[in-house]
């Protein structure tokens, strides 16, 4: 395949690497108990699709937690899914109070919602961190256990931003890299968690730090200068110098992404064909609207509710014209604050549909709670004129990417939040708003729905380049390549978004 310097690269880059060791908190199968003992399918995801030819054709391995609480024997699911992968996978076992503080809480109750600039939301609770210690290091001994000093070990994730300095504790000698797939957060925000300078330190052990944005980079940065005084940076490219005491380390902006042209490929078939017509089977003569998210609160689905229904008060002729198709998967029951938001959406989806569902009896939102079959969410993303990503702050959000790739017809409408990670790279083509603004966003649904055929066009043709030219193999390959390469400057550099800033056409 090219690479994204248009060079030919073998195996996205890894050329000179000898092996890859891939350490995650989830490993990439999905176990399930039956009546004859544990069950194994691989996951899917583009991470898995980037990174699986490579741990394939080095012998690599996948290191993570198997996603089951106790230490049940899973040796043998394991041993039939490594055979079914082509890669070994390293299980890494958790207790239910493990789980509960490290994943539960460290992970998703402290750094998730202060990570996403919600520090009200987050529950400092000392035992956290001290649980996350511990498992941060279980994880660091089983990578140690795994691994060679010749290997590159790329460890994934704000569950394990300690493990490379465990790792140094117990020897290893081995290039260590770590990328955050969510937000960093600025220095005003990140000075709120009580192990700052612990956390800042940790993630100066790995070799190359990569984030999703120049932006999280710079905050990064930020923190450093601020509170490790003494550190330096050199460079502004993609790929950047860092020195802090005695480490010196390199940082980088990588926008994750996904294997357009399987998407491109699948939302081609005859099934999604025909899952889309059936959508607009059922809501003729209207523009869908589409939005799709985790159940989260930093996807802004309250406030989107709040744009639509003005959208229709202040355009009572879009009220037989749109129908707003609401997707949201459920996810991690059971954290404080996910199920009051469930509350909230479903009494407001409620709310706007009462208030206002015209005499022709087609109600204005179309609610769906569940996981979607790719086949149908293909079809929800084709069958849709525009797609609505309003999230108040997101790593990257991939829906943005999927619901381009899948318009093949180039004639759908993307809104996009300003504080999405994928606001660098999409600025131009989408309809930028700010999710917090509810009349901006009424009014970017306005002109959505009212755009122009060749305006929908010139816009997608733009999205859709620009996300095939850096998709999940090119991702993958500027990592490993920004490990390795000597020459900095060879990296480009990548586009930035200032919120509010006029995007240049
Ligand atoms: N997705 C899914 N099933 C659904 C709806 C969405 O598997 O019913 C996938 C979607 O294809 C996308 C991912 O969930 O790849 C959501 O990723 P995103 O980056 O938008 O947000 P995240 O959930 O990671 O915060």
């Amino acid at each position: 395949m090219a690479g994204y310097d248009g060079r030919e690269v073998n195996e996205h880059g890894a050329d000179q690497i000898r092996r890859l060791v891939v350490v995650s908190n989830r490993l990439p199968v999905v176990l399930s108990k039956s009546a004859g003992g544990w069950r194994s399918e691989p996951g899917s995801g583009g991470l898995v699709t980037a990174i699986a030819p490579v741990l394939r054709n080095r012998g690599g391995l996948w290191i993570g937690w198997p996603g089951t609480a106790g230490r049940e024997d899973l040796s043998g699911a394991l041993d039939r899914a490594t055979r079914d992968v082509g890669y070994s996978l390293v299980p890494v076992s958790l207790d239910k109070e493990e789980v509960d503080q490290y994943y539960r809480g460290f992970s998703n109750e402290i750094i998730w919602p202060l990570f996403h600039d919600l520090q009200t939301k987050c529950n400092f609770d000392p035992l956290y961190w001290d649980t996350y210690r511990e498992v941060n290091r279980r994880f660091a001994e089983v990578t140690r256990d795994h691994t060679a000093p010749h290997d590159f070990i790329w460890v994934h994730d704000y569950h394990l931003m300690l493990t490379a300095q465990n790792l140094r504790a117990l020897g290893t000698e081995a290039r260590l890299g770590f990328f955050l797939h969510i937000p960093f957060p600025p220095l005003d925000i990140f000075v709120k968690l009580p192990w700052r300078r612990e956390i800042l330190r940790a993630l100066l052990s790995y070799d190359l730090v990569g984030f999703q944005t120049l932006r999280d980079r710079r905050n990064f940065v930020q923190c450093l200068i601020a509170l490790l005084p003494g550190t330096s940076v050199r460079g502004r490219g993609q790929v950047c110098q860092i020195e802090s005491g005695e480490r010196a380390i390199r940082s980088g902006a990588f926008p994750i992404s996904i294997d357009s042209r399987q998407f491109e490929s699948d939302s081609a078939s005859h099934d999604v064909a025909e899952s889309a017509w059936h959508i607009h089977e059922n809501l003729p003569d209207r523009q869908i609207i589409l939005g799709v998210d985790r159940m989260d609160y930093t996807k802004g689905i309250t406030d989107r509710l709040r744009a639509f229904r003005r959208l229709l008060e202040r355009h009572p002729e879009h009220r037989d014209e749109v129908t707003l198709v609401q997707v949201v998967v459920p996810s991690r029951r059971g954290i404080p604050g996910y199920e009051s938001l469930k509350i909230e959406i479903e009494g407001l989806v409620g709310e706007i549909n009462g208030q206002l569902t015209g005499p022709s009896g087609k109600v204005p939102i179309h609610y769906i709670y569940r996981a979607l079959e790719r086949t149908e969410l293909l079809g929800y993303y084709r069958a849709s004129e525009v797609a609505l990503v309003t999230p108040l702050k997101d790593g990257m959000n991939l829906v943005a990417k999927e619901y381009c790739a899948c318009s093949l017809e180039e004639n759908g409408v993307l809104i996009l939040s300003e504080f999405a990670g994928a606001a660098a790279e999409l600025q131009r083509g989408a309809l930028m708003v700010n999710p917090y603004d509810i009349a901006g966003v009424a009014d970017a649904l306005h002109k959505a729905v009212t755009m122009r055929p060749d305006e929908r066009h010139r816009r997608m043709h733009q999205l859709r380049q620009s996300i095939k030219q850096h998709d999940i193999f090119w991702w993958v390959d500027s990592f490993l390549r920004a490990s390795i390469e000597r020459d900095l400057s060879s990296f480009p550099v990548v586009e930035d978004y200032v919120p509010g800033r006029r995007p240049a056409v």
